[in-house]
């Protein structure tokens, strides 16, 4: 059974026996969040009976702890070698990687990465695909990956999930996360928004598709949630309580994806439109968004197909007699939007069958005959305006505009985000009602015309 009000601690390297049946277990060693944290790096690492950490950090974050852990390091009598990337812009690519490789120091038996999302993506493949243990030193409270088993990472500019493993220990110093720039803040709590889209969507796969669904961590990921959502004046303020509950709350997201074995509770619709808009801005060369940025408009924007989906008039009675979306075009359509990464959406349907008329149609009689369920997760979320307020208050954009996305790769995300995963979501039971196309048009009028 999963306390859901225990401490993060009780979570760690301790199988869980759950009520819905399997055995949930985190394999992270440590998680230490607290003032000072980055004092406990260096003996943490002695400890455990390393001699030589392989210390990576790029410019940034090699100024904000990197210079520091080293120097910690060094006082404990332990030997260290170190690559400090110059570019404080970092793409997770293979030039990335190619670059670790060539500089580092076979010597060394322990990867300590000292930043956030793109730092802790690279170090744990690179030390994955090396066999050894890595611990990251956490610079922002930026996003949810910290405790995450995969890494994304571009491969041939598409972006591409690496099964990977769990870092031994997270070490988060608030003194330095609080100072952490606000966009980055406000990032993370966006990542954290995202679970009431995420958790809805995986209730409503779970009542429709029968999909494995563990109520007990649905419920540790719910009370994380709302636990942060009632410090967002804290955390716009930049007080470090708030600030570390937050990153308790991201490093917790991660912990759900280890107990269920895939990213259900941490990553839905709201992740497909914040990926959907990331490969997008990649390959028009544009200038990035940070992912938890991403996601706090793309929960905003799910919502409103929530509250839409929720307020129509419709007769469940007649949903087996809506035929299946028409799928001509569909595969020019995937081409023209997709660019470089068409083949592989193509690829994926094919495997997955989303669109396929006959599951199509099993899917309706389910939808039909559970239709009263699914109003109440349709309700149980909250409102856009609300999610708009909270994103105003931590100084997060909410709407697309306001990073400059367009109305067209908004309505774009809209209806064809979903081809990116084969998750269901609120996105795929719209498309099952032919209400995807008609929801989109009405929340992005301007990209009609
Ligand atoms: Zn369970
Ligand atoms: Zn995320």
């Amino acid at each position: 059974m999963i306390h859901d009000k225990a401490d993060l601690a009780s979570y760690l390297n301790n199988p869980i026996e759950c009520s819905c049946g399997r055995m949930h277990l985190a394999g992270i060693e440590v998680v230490e969040i607290s003032e000072g944290a980055l004092n406990k790096v260096a003996p943490y690492v002695k400890e455990r009976a390393y001699k030589k950490p392989f210390v990576i950090a790029d410019c940034n974050t090699y100024e904000i702890a990197g210079k520091e852990v080293l120097k910690k390091l060094g006082e404990e009598g332990l030997e260290v070698s170190s690559y400090v990337f110059a570019d404080p812009h970092l793409s997770p690519d293979e030039c990335a990687l190619g670059t670790l490789l060539m500089n580092y120091d076979p010597s060394c038996d322990v990867i300590l990465a000292v930043g956030s999302g793109t730092i802790n993506d690279l170090a744990r493949f690179f030390s994955f695909q090396l066999d050894m243990p890595y611990f990251i030193v956490a610079t922002a409270p930026s996003m949810d990956g910290y405790a995450s088993s995969v890494a994304p990472l571009l491969k041939n500019n598409l972006k591409t999930t690496f099964e990977c493993h769990v870092p031994k220990a997270i070490i988060a110093d608030l003194d330095i996360l609080a100072a952490a720039p606000r966009e980055m803040i406000a990032a993370g709590f966006g990542d954290v928004l995202g679970k009431y889209t995420c958790l809805a969507d995986w209730q409503l796969s779970a009542i429709i598709n029968d999909e494995y669904y563990c109520p007990e961590v649905a419920s540790l990921t719910r009370h994380s949630l709302e636990k942060t959502i009632g410090l967002s004046s804290g955390i716009a303020r930049g007080e470090k309580k708030a600030i570390g509950e937050l990153m308790e709350t991201l490093v917790l997201s991660g912990i759900a994806i280890s107990f269920v074995g895939n990213s259900r509770p941490a990553s839905g619709s709201e992740h497909h439109l914040a990926h959907f808009w990331e490969m997008q801005l990649l390959w028009g060369g544009r200038e990035h968004v940070l992912h938890g940025t991403s996601v706090g408009m793309g929960t905003a924007l799910v919502l409103q197909m929530y509250e839409m989906l929720l307020q129509a008039d419709l007769d469940p009675t007649t949903f087996q007699t809506i035929g299946a979306p028409a799928l001509d075009g569909w595969r020019s359509e995937i081409e023209r939007v997709f660019l470089d990464g068409a083949a592989e959406v193509l690829a994926l349907e094919e495997v997955a069958g989303k669109n396929d008329p006959e599951k199509h149609q099993a899917r309706l009689a389910s939808i039909s005959e559970n239709w009263d369920t699914i109003r109440e997760v349709l309700a149980s979320v909250p409102t856009p305006a609300r999610a708009r307020e909270l994103l105003e208050e931590v100084h997060a954009p909410f709407a697309a505009a306001q990073v400059g996305i367009e109305p067209r790769l908004v309505h774009e995300a809209l209806v064809y985000a979903k081809e990116i995963r084969a998750r269901y979501t609120i996105l795929q039971l719209l498309w099952d009602l032919n209400l995807l196309q008609d929801f989109a048009d009405r929340i992005v009028p301007d990209a009609v015309n």
